[in-house]
């Protein structure tokens, strides 16, 4: 069970806790990177407090930043999702949540997914390209506009 929302304060012993989650990061001057076992099929790092899996960035939220509201979420400016900095960690409702990895294309089969370009062209199989580990698409008919474009225009 994965605790979403609710005070862990007073459940835990901060000090254990803030030990095993430290010795499962590697703080880099960024991010603090996940470097446990344990993560969810979305990347999210997981360690076990009290007999419950909680998301670790959740802990480290409550460690270094106080208690998590009720139903409230935490969410990652940096979109790196094992990501236990707390200056990187925000508040936000489950639909901030969705918002912010919808806009960063994390969704893929969400009902806002972008379905076309920003010319409007509709994205389907085999109309745009798409590099490997990213979930930006580039517009192949809007790639020939540019072409055109470049070619009438001398390429300067
Ligand atoms: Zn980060
Ligand atoms: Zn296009």
């Amino acid at each position: 069970m994965i605790l979403h929302g609710g005070s862990i304060y007073g459940m835990i012993d901060t000090m254990d806790i803030y030990d095993r989650l430290d010795k499962r990061l590697n703080k880099t001057d960024t991010c603090w990177l996940w470097v446990g076992k344990s993560t969810d099929k979305n990347g999210y790092a997981r360690i076990r407090v009290n007999g419950i899996t909680e998301l670790a960035h959740r802990i480290s939220y409550t460690i270094y930043k106080g208690e998590i509201p009720k139903g409230i979420f935490v969410c990652h400016s940096c979109d790196v999702p094992g990501c236990c900095n707390p200056e990187h960690l925000w508040l936000g409702t489950n639909s901030d949540n969705m918002k912010d990895c919808s806009s960063k294309g994390r969704i893929r089969n969400g009902s806002t997914r972008k379905i076309e370009c920003k010319r409007g062209h509709v994205y389907v199989d085999g109309s745009y390209y798409q590099y490997e580990g990213s979930s930006r698409r580039i517009c192949k008919e809007c790639i020939l506009i540019r072409q055109r474009f470049y070619r009438k225009n001398g390429g300067n």
